[in-house]
Protein backbone atom coordinates (compact mmCIF):
# COMPACT_ATOMS: atom_id res chain seq x y z
CA UNK A 1 0.00 0.00 0.00
CA UNK A 2 0.94 3.41 -1.08
CA UNK A 3 0.82 5.65 2.29
CA UNK A 4 0.19 9.37 1.81
CA UNK A 5 2.97 12.29 3.78
CA UNK A 6 -0.55 12.95 5.01
CA UNK A 7 -1.20 9.69 7.10
CA UNK A 8 1.11 9.96 9.74
CA UNK A 9 3.05 7.41 11.56
CA UNK A 10 1.86 8.23 14.44
CA UNK A 11 -1.62 7.09 13.25
CA UNK A 12 -0.37 3.89 13.06
CA UNK A 13 0.86 3.44 16.13
CA UNK A 14 0.22 0.81 18.71
CA UNK A 15 -2.09 2.95 21.31
CA UNK A 16 0.62 3.28 24.33
CA UNK A 17 3.03 4.81 22.23
CA UNK A 18 0.09 7.51 20.87
CA UNK A 19 -0.42 8.28 24.30
CA UNK A 20 3.01 8.39 25.69
CA UNK A 21 3.26 11.08 22.33
CA UNK A 22 0.40 12.99 24.23
CA UNK A 23 1.74 12.92 27.44
CA UNK A 24 5.07 14.40 25.93
CA UNK A 25 3.13 17.17 23.99
CA UNK A 26 0.89 17.63 27.00
CA UNK A 27 3.51 18.70 29.58
CA UNK A 28 4.85 21.25 26.39
CA UNK A 29 1.03 22.57 26.37
CA UNK A 30 0.47 23.20 30.08
CA UNK A 31 4.42 25.00 30.67
CA UNK A 32 3.14 27.09 27.66
CA UNK A 33 -0.28 28.11 29.27
CA UNK A 34 0.99 28.43 32.66
CA UNK A 35 3.69 31.52 31.02
CA UNK A 36 0.93 32.73 28.10
CA UNK A 37 -2.26 32.04 29.21
CA UNK A 38 -3.68 34.75 31.82
CA UNK A 39 -7.04 32.74 31.99
CA UNK A 40 -5.40 29.48 32.99
CA UNK A 41 -2.47 30.53 34.86
CA UNK A 42 -5.17 32.42 36.92
CA UNK A 43 -6.92 28.91 36.69
CA UNK A 44 -3.52 26.72 38.13
CA UNK A 45 -3.08 29.51 41.05
CA UNK A 46 -6.96 29.46 42.30
CA UNK A 47 -6.28 25.48 42.19
CA UNK A 48 -3.33 25.24 43.96
CA UNK A 49 -2.05 22.86 40.55
CA UNK A 50 1.40 22.41 40.52
CA UNK A 51 1.45 21.38 36.49
CA UNK A 52 4.70 19.67 37.33
CA UNK A 53 2.45 16.81 38.60
CA UNK A 54 0.88 16.70 35.67
CA UNK A 55 2.61 13.83 33.69
CA UNK A 56 -0.07 11.40 32.23
CA UNK A 57 -3.62 11.68 30.52
CA UNK A 58 -5.37 10.18 33.77
CA UNK A 59 -3.76 13.27 35.49
CA UNK A 60 -6.26 15.65 33.24
CA UNK A 61 -8.66 15.01 35.79
CA UNK A 62 -7.29 17.10 38.50
CA UNK A 63 -7.82 20.19 36.47
CA UNK A 64 -11.41 22.19 36.80
CA UNK A 65 -12.65 22.22 33.24
CA UNK A 66 -13.11 25.32 30.98
CA UNK A 67 -16.76 25.75 29.87
CA UNK A 68 -18.58 27.97 26.90
CA UNK A 69 -19.57 30.85 29.64
CA UNK A 70 -15.50 30.70 30.70
CA UNK A 71 -14.42 31.10 26.88
CA UNK A 72 -17.36 33.89 26.48
CA UNK A 73 -16.76 35.69 30.03
CA UNK A 74 -12.57 36.31 29.87
CA UNK A 75 -12.49 35.66 25.72
CA UNK A 76 -9.08 38.15 26.01
CA UNK A 77 -7.39 35.93 28.77
CA UNK A 78 -7.16 33.10 26.84
CA UNK A 79 -4.80 35.27 23.67
CA UNK A 80 -1.61 33.89 24.12
CA UNK A 81 0.08 35.98 21.90
CA UNK A 82 0.64 39.84 21.33
CA UNK A 83 -2.20 41.83 18.82
CA UNK A 84 0.43 42.05 15.87
CA UNK A 85 1.14 38.25 15.65
CA UNK A 86 -2.56 37.71 15.28
CA UNK A 87 -3.17 37.16 11.59
CA UNK A 88 -6.68 35.52 11.18
CA UNK A 89 -10.17 36.85 13.66
CA UNK A 90 -12.73 33.99 13.72
CA UNK A 91 -15.87 34.11 15.85
CA UNK A 92 -18.25 31.84 17.08
CA UNK A 93 -21.87 32.47 18.30
CA UNK A 94 -21.41 32.25 22.21
CA UNK A 95 -24.37 30.52 24.71
CA UNK A 96 -24.60 33.63 26.49
CA UNK A 97 -25.62 36.10 23.68
CA UNK A 98 -22.08 37.71 22.38
CA UNK A 99 -19.58 35.99 20.29
CA UNK A 100 -16.35 34.89 21.26
CA UNK A 101 -13.66 35.50 19.01
CA UNK A 102 -10.63 33.14 18.38
CA UNK A 103 -7.34 34.48 17.50
CA UNK A 104 -5.22 32.69 14.83
CA UNK A 105 -1.43 32.91 14.08
CA UNK A 106 0.25 32.73 11.03
CA UNK A 107 1.47 29.15 12.72
CA UNK A 108 -2.63 28.22 13.16
CA UNK A 109 -3.37 28.48 10.20
CA UNK A 110 -0.73 25.80 8.88
CA UNK A 111 -2.10 24.09 11.68
CA UNK A 112 -5.71 23.69 10.30
CA UNK A 113 -4.33 23.23 7.03
CA UNK A 114 -2.48 20.44 7.86
CA UNK A 115 -5.43 19.04 9.96
CA UNK A 116 -7.59 19.41 7.01
CA UNK A 117 -5.13 17.74 4.72
CA UNK A 118 -4.76 14.50 6.99
CA UNK A 119 -8.81 14.49 7.55
CA UNK A 120 -9.48 14.81 4.10
CA UNK A 121 -6.82 11.86 3.39
CA UNK A 122 -8.46 10.10 6.16
CA UNK A 123 -11.29 10.30 3.90
CA UNK A 124 -10.27 8.93 0.61
CA UNK A 125 -9.15 11.74 -0.84
CA UNK A 126 -6.10 12.18 -3.09
CA UNK A 127 -4.12 14.66 -5.19
CA UNK A 128 -5.90 13.88 -8.08
CA UNK A 129 -9.32 15.07 -6.19
CA UNK A 130 -11.39 18.18 -7.04
CA UNK A 131 -13.05 19.20 -4.66
CA UNK A 132 -16.10 21.77 -4.28
CA UNK A 133 -16.47 23.69 -1.54
CA UNK A 134 -20.50 23.99 -0.98
CA UNK A 135 -19.90 25.89 2.53
CA UNK A 136 -19.45 29.64 3.53
CA UNK A 137 -15.28 30.60 3.31
CA UNK A 138 -15.19 34.48 4.50
CA UNK A 139 -18.51 35.68 7.05
CA UNK A 140 -15.67 35.22 10.18
CA UNK A 141 -16.32 31.25 10.06
CA UNK A 142 -13.20 29.21 10.37
CA UNK A 143 -14.40 25.69 8.33
CA UNK A 144 -14.41 26.91 4.97
CA UNK A 145 -10.79 28.90 4.72
CA UNK A 146 -9.73 25.41 6.91
CA UNK A 147 -11.04 23.40 3.88
CA UNK A 148 -9.45 25.37 1.09
CA UNK A 149 -5.98 25.95 2.71
CA UNK A 150 -6.37 21.34 3.46
CA UNK A 151 -7.00 21.24 -0.17
CA UNK A 152 -4.24 23.37 -1.29
CA UNK A 153 -2.09 21.55 1.07
CA UNK A 154 -2.81 18.11 0.11
CA UNK A 155 -1.96 18.88 -3.84
CA UNK A 156 -5.87 18.26 -4.71
CA UNK A 157 -8.07 20.70 -6.44
CA UNK A 158 -10.95 23.00 -4.98
CA UNK A 159 -13.67 25.38 -6.67
CA UNK A 160 -15.06 27.52 -4.13
CA UNK A 161 -18.88 27.77 -4.84
CA UNK A 162 -20.32 28.96 -1.17
CA UNK A 163 -23.33 27.34 0.03
CA UNK A 164 -26.58 27.60 -1.44
CA UNK A 165 -27.78 28.26 -5.17
CA UNK A 166 -28.42 24.78 -6.80
CA UNK A 167 -28.47 26.18 -10.30
CA UNK A 168 -24.87 27.76 -9.23
CA UNK A 169 -23.91 24.22 -7.82
CA UNK A 170 -25.02 22.53 -10.88
CA UNK A 171 -23.30 24.62 -13.60
CA UNK A 172 -19.82 24.32 -11.66
CA UNK A 173 -20.01 20.42 -11.60
CA UNK A 174 -20.78 20.35 -15.42
CA UNK A 175 -17.79 22.98 -16.00
CA UNK A 176 -15.31 21.44 -13.68
CA UNK A 177 -16.62 18.11 -13.16
CA UNK A 178 -15.26 17.61 -9.47
CA UNK A 179 -14.98 14.17 -7.79
CA UNK A 180 -16.02 15.16 -4.24
CA UNK A 181 -18.21 17.57 -2.56
CA UNK A 182 -18.09 19.07 0.55
CA UNK A 183 -21.85 20.05 1.73
CA UNK A 184 -24.35 20.12 4.45
CA UNK A 185 -26.61 16.96 4.16
CA UNK A 186 -29.69 18.39 4.45
CA UNK A 187 -28.49 20.77 1.10
CA UNK A 188 -27.44 17.64 -0.59
CA UNK A 189 -30.99 16.74 -0.72
CA UNK A 190 -31.65 19.97 -1.74
CA UNK A 191 -29.43 19.93 -4.93
CA UNK A 192 -30.60 16.44 -5.89
CA UNK A 193 -34.06 17.83 -5.57
CA UNK A 194 -32.84 20.45 -8.26
CA UNK A 195 -31.50 18.60 -10.71
CA UNK A 196 -35.03 16.13 -10.95
CA UNK A 197 -36.68 19.41 -11.37
CA UNK A 198 -34.58 20.57 -13.76
CA UNK A 199 -33.28 16.95 -15.93
CA UNK A 200 -30.34 17.14 -14.63
CA UNK A 201 -28.27 13.55 -14.46
CA UNK A 202 -27.30 14.00 -11.40
CA UNK A 203 -26.58 10.00 -10.65
CA UNK A 204 -24.00 10.17 -13.97
CA UNK A 205 -22.01 12.94 -12.64
CA UNK A 206 -18.52 13.33 -12.01
CA UNK A 207 -19.48 13.21 -8.23
CA UNK A 208 -18.52 10.41 -6.50
CA UNK A 209 -17.94 11.69 -2.35
CA UNK A 210 -19.22 13.94 0.03
CA UNK A 211 -17.78 14.94 2.82
CA UNK A 212 -20.61 15.76 4.92
CA UNK A 213 -20.49 18.65 7.72
CA UNK A 214 -23.11 19.93 10.87
CA UNK A 215 -25.52 17.18 10.79
CA UNK A 216 -24.94 13.59 11.90
CA UNK A 217 -25.22 11.30 8.66
CA UNK A 218 -25.47 7.87 11.27
CA UNK A 219 -27.57 6.33 13.97
CA UNK A 220 -25.26 5.32 16.79
CA UNK A 221 -24.30 1.44 15.56
CA UNK A 222 -23.14 3.29 12.53
CA UNK A 223 -26.08 2.79 9.89
CA UNK A 224 -27.44 5.56 8.00
CA UNK A 225 -29.51 7.56 10.17
CA UNK A 226 -32.85 8.76 7.85
CA UNK A 227 -30.33 12.15 6.41
CA UNK A 228 -27.90 9.51 5.21
CA UNK A 229 -30.61 6.96 3.78
CA UNK A 230 -32.67 9.74 1.66
CA UNK A 231 -29.42 10.85 0.25
CA UNK A 232 -28.10 7.61 -0.79
CA UNK A 233 -31.56 6.22 -1.97
CA UNK A 234 -31.39 8.66 -4.78
CA UNK A 235 -27.66 9.28 -5.61
CA UNK A 236 -25.28 6.43 -4.45
CA UNK A 237 -22.13 8.69 -2.94
CA UNK A 238 -19.77 7.54 -0.71
CA UNK A 239 -20.41 9.49 2.39
CA UNK A 240 -17.80 10.26 4.83
CA UNK A 241 -18.89 12.62 8.06
CA UNK A 242 -16.50 15.06 9.57
CA UNK A 243 -17.34 16.81 12.93
CA UNK A 244 -14.98 19.76 14.08
CA UNK A 245 -15.66 23.05 16.01
CA UNK A 246 -13.79 26.12 15.73
CA UNK A 247 -13.10 25.87 19.91
CA UNK A 248 -11.62 22.11 18.75
CA UNK A 249 -9.81 23.70 15.75
CA UNK A 250 -9.29 19.91 14.63
CA UNK A 251 -11.50 17.50 12.51
CA UNK A 252 -13.08 14.22 13.49
CA UNK A 253 -13.33 12.63 9.82
CA UNK A 254 -14.28 9.29 9.19
CA UNK A 255 -12.44 6.88 6.48
CA UNK A 256 -14.05 4.92 4.38
CA UNK A 257 -14.79 2.33 7.03
CA UNK A 258 -17.83 4.90 8.26
CA UNK A 259 -17.15 3.41 11.67
CA UNK A 260 -16.61 7.54 13.35
CA UNK A 261 -14.38 10.28 13.20
CA UNK A 262 -10.93 9.51 13.37
CA UNK A 263 -8.72 11.70 15.96
CA UNK A 264 -5.38 13.19 15.34
CA UNK A 265 -3.18 12.55 18.26
CA UNK A 266 -0.68 15.37 16.68
CA UNK A 267 -3.47 17.84 17.08
CA UNK A 268 -6.16 16.79 20.18
CA UNK A 269 -6.58 15.25 23.05
CA UNK A 270 -10.07 14.01 23.76
CA UNK A 271 -11.60 13.13 27.10
CA UNK A 272 -15.48 11.86 27.20
CA UNK A 273 -16.72 13.08 31.15
CA UNK A 274 -20.29 12.41 32.40
CA UNK A 275 -22.26 14.82 34.29
CA UNK A 276 -19.60 14.94 37.40
CA UNK A 277 -16.93 15.83 35.20
CA UNK A 278 -15.41 11.78 35.31
CA UNK A 279 -13.99 10.06 32.55
CA UNK A 280 -17.26 7.71 31.69
CA UNK A 281 -16.77 3.86 31.17
CA UNK A 282 -15.73 2.61 27.76
CA UNK A 283 -19.06 1.81 25.88
CA UNK A 284 -20.86 4.84 27.36
CA UNK A 285 -22.07 8.15 26.42
CA UNK A 286 -19.99 10.84 27.58
CA UNK A 287 -19.79 14.48 26.81
CA UNK A 288 -16.73 15.35 24.33
CA UNK A 289 -13.76 17.41 26.36
CA UNK A 290 -11.07 18.77 24.53
CA UNK A 291 -7.47 19.90 25.21
CA UNK A 292 -5.73 21.01 21.44
CA UNK A 293 -1.98 20.67 21.17
CA UNK A 294 -0.15 22.97 19.22
CA UNK A 295 -1.92 25.64 18.84
CA UNK A 296 -0.51 28.63 19.53
CA UNK A 297 -3.43 31.85 19.29
CA UNK A 298 -5.78 30.48 21.68
CA UNK A 299 -5.24 26.96 23.19
CA UNK A 300 -7.75 25.09 25.22
CA UNK A 301 -7.69 22.84 28.00
CA UNK A 302 -10.02 20.34 28.97
CA UNK A 303 -12.83 22.42 27.18
CA UNK A 304 -16.25 21.02 27.11
CA UNK A 305 -17.86 21.18 24.10
CA UNK A 306 -21.17 20.28 24.89
CA UNK A 307 -21.57 17.25 22.52
CA UNK A 308 -22.22 14.22 23.09
CA UNK A 309 -20.79 11.07 21.99
CA UNK A 310 -19.51 7.70 22.29
CA UNK A 311 -16.08 6.43 22.26
CA UNK A 312 -14.28 3.66 20.22
CA UNK A 313 -10.86 2.19 20.63
CA UNK A 314 -10.89 -0.87 19.08
CA UNK A 315 -8.28 -0.71 15.78
CA UNK A 316 -9.75 0.51 12.47
CA UNK A 317 -9.48 -1.89 9.25
CA UNK A 318 -8.07 1.37 7.68
CA UNK A 319 -4.77 0.96 9.15
CA UNK A 320 -5.50 3.70 11.83
CA UNK A 321 -5.15 3.05 15.50
CA UNK A 322 -6.54 6.15 16.98
CA UNK A 323 -9.61 6.69 19.47
CA UNK A 324 -12.76 6.99 17.26
CA UNK A 325 -15.68 9.06 17.86
CA UNK A 326 -19.19 7.96 17.02
CA UNK A 327 -21.99 10.09 15.69
CA UNK A 328 -23.24 13.18 18.04
CA UNK A 329 -26.15 11.90 20.09
CA UNK A 330 -27.26 15.21 21.40
CA UNK A 331 -26.18 18.08 23.03
CA UNK A 332 -25.58 17.83 26.80
CA UNK A 333 -28.32 20.89 27.35
CA UNK A 334 -30.55 19.07 25.59
CA UNK A 335 -30.90 16.43 27.18
CA UNK A 336 -34.30 14.86 28.12
CA UNK A 337 -35.04 12.66 30.94
CA UNK A 338 -38.58 11.15 29.68
CA UNK A 339 -40.27 8.49 31.48
CA UNK A 340 -37.03 6.86 32.68
CA UNK A 341 -35.02 6.80 29.80
CA UNK A 342 -32.57 9.60 28.43
CA UNK A 343 -33.05 10.75 25.17
CA UNK A 344 -31.98 13.53 22.81
CA UNK A 345 -33.39 15.48 20.32
CA UNK A 346 -32.00 14.41 17.42
CA UNK A 347 -33.21 10.91 18.41
CA UNK A 348 -36.77 12.32 17.68
CA UNK A 349 -36.20 14.04 14.40
CA UNK A 350 -34.90 10.86 13.00
CA UNK A 351 -38.45 9.27 13.92
CA UNK A 352 -40.24 12.39 12.69
CA UNK A 353 -38.07 12.40 9.42
CA UNK A 354 -39.37 8.90 8.31
CA UNK A 355 -43.04 9.67 8.47
CA UNK A 356 -44.27 10.89 4.64
CA UNK A 357 -46.78 12.88 5.88
CA UNK A 358 -45.51 14.66 8.48
CA UNK A 359 -44.11 18.01 6.44
CA UNK A 360 -42.93 19.69 9.25
CA UNK A 361 -42.53 19.31 13.24
CA UNK A 362 -41.24 21.09 16.44
CA UNK A 363 -40.29 19.16 19.58
CA UNK A 364 -40.97 20.95 22.53
CA UNK A 365 -39.70 19.70 25.82
CA UNK A 366 -41.72 21.25 29.30
CA UNK A 367 -41.61 20.37 33.08
CA UNK A 368 -44.98 18.34 33.75
CA UNK A 369 -47.38 18.97 36.81
CA UNK A 370 -45.17 16.20 38.77
CA UNK A 371 -41.82 18.23 37.73
CA UNK A 372 -40.61 15.54 35.70
CA UNK A 373 -39.34 16.43 31.66
CA UNK A 374 -42.41 15.98 29.01
CA UNK A 375 -42.29 15.71 25.36
CA UNK A 376 -45.34 17.58 23.05
CA UNK A 377 -44.64 16.98 19.12
CA UNK A 378 -46.42 19.86 17.29
CA UNK A 379 -46.98 18.46 14.09
CA UNK A 380 -47.74 20.14 10.51
CA UNK A 381 -48.95 17.76 7.87
CA UNK A 382 -50.96 18.95 4.38
CA UNK A 383 -53.49 16.34 4.78
CA UNK A 384 -55.98 15.44 7.67
CA UNK A 385 -53.90 13.42 9.94
CA UNK A 386 -55.81 13.62 13.03
CA UNK A 387 -56.29 10.28 13.08
CA UNK A 388 -52.84 9.14 12.97
CA UNK A 389 -52.42 9.97 16.31
CA UNK A 390 -52.09 6.22 17.42
CA UNK A 391 -49.75 5.83 13.82
CA UNK A 392 -47.22 7.99 14.74
CA UNK A 393 -47.01 7.20 18.62
CA UNK A 394 -46.36 3.46 16.91
CA UNK A 395 -43.20 4.75 15.45
CA UNK A 396 -42.17 6.32 18.86
CA UNK A 397 -42.48 3.09 20.69
CA UNK A 398 -41.20 0.77 18.02
CA UNK A 399 -38.06 3.06 18.14
CA UNK A 400 -37.63 4.12 21.81
CA UNK A 401 -40.06 2.47 23.65
CA UNK A 402 -41.64 5.66 24.81
CA UNK A 403 -44.20 7.78 23.20
CA UNK A 404 -45.11 11.60 23.32
CA UNK A 405 -47.63 14.08 23.53
CA UNK A 406 -48.68 15.00 19.93
CA UNK A 407 -50.19 17.98 18.97
CA UNK A 408 -51.77 18.62 14.96
CA UNK A 409 -51.16 22.20 13.91
CA UNK A 410 -51.23 23.63 9.96
CA UNK A 411 -47.94 23.42 7.86
CA UNK A 412 -48.05 27.16 8.23
CA UNK A 413 -48.54 27.59 11.83
CA UNK A 414 -45.50 25.94 12.43
CA UNK A 415 -43.70 27.32 9.94
CA UNK A 416 -44.24 30.20 11.79
CA UNK A 417 -43.04 28.87 14.44
CA UNK A 418 -40.13 27.38 13.24
CA UNK A 419 -38.37 30.97 11.66
CA UNK A 420 -38.69 33.56 13.68
CA UNK A 421 -37.76 36.64 12.49
CA UNK A 422 -34.26 36.64 14.46
CA UNK A 423 -33.20 33.49 13.38
CA UNK A 424 -31.56 32.22 10.08
CA UNK A 425 -31.60 28.53 10.87
CA UNK A 426 -34.94 26.79 11.29
CA UNK A 427 -36.14 26.38 15.17
CA UNK A 428 -37.13 22.17 15.55
CA UNK A 429 -36.56 22.07 19.05
CA UNK A 430 -38.15 24.54 22.10
CA UNK A 431 -37.07 23.65 25.91
CA UNK A 432 -39.62 25.50 27.90
CA UNK A 433 -38.47 23.35 31.42
CA UNK A 434 -38.30 25.21 34.35
CA UNK A 435 -34.88 25.23 35.37
CA UNK A 436 -35.25 25.46 38.64
CA UNK A 437 -36.59 22.25 39.21
CA UNK A 438 -33.94 20.60 36.91
CA UNK A 439 -30.57 19.52 39.00
ZN1 LIG B 1 -10.57 4.02 9.87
Amino acid sequence: MMLSSFFPEIERSPVAEIRKFQELRLREQLIYLKERSRFYSSLFDKNSINISLIKSLDDLIHIPATTKEDLQQRNNEFICVPKHSIIDYITTSGTLGDPVTFAMTDKDLDRLAYNEAISFTCADGSPTDIYQLMTTIDRRFMAGLAYFMGIRKMGAGVVRVGNGIPEFQWDTIRRIQPTVIIAVPSFILKIIDYAETHNIDYRNSSIRNAVCIGEPLRNIDFSLNTLGRKICEKWPLKLYSTYASTEMGTSFTECGEGVGGHQHPELIIVEFLDEKDRPVKEGESGEVTITTLGVEGMPLLRFKTGDVCQRFSSPCKCGRTTTRLGPVIGRKNQMIKYKGTTLYPPALYDILDNIDFISNYIVEVFTNEIGTDDILIHVGSKIPITEKEKDIKDHFRAKLRVAPLIRFETVESIQKMQFPEISRKPIKFIDNRDKSKNT
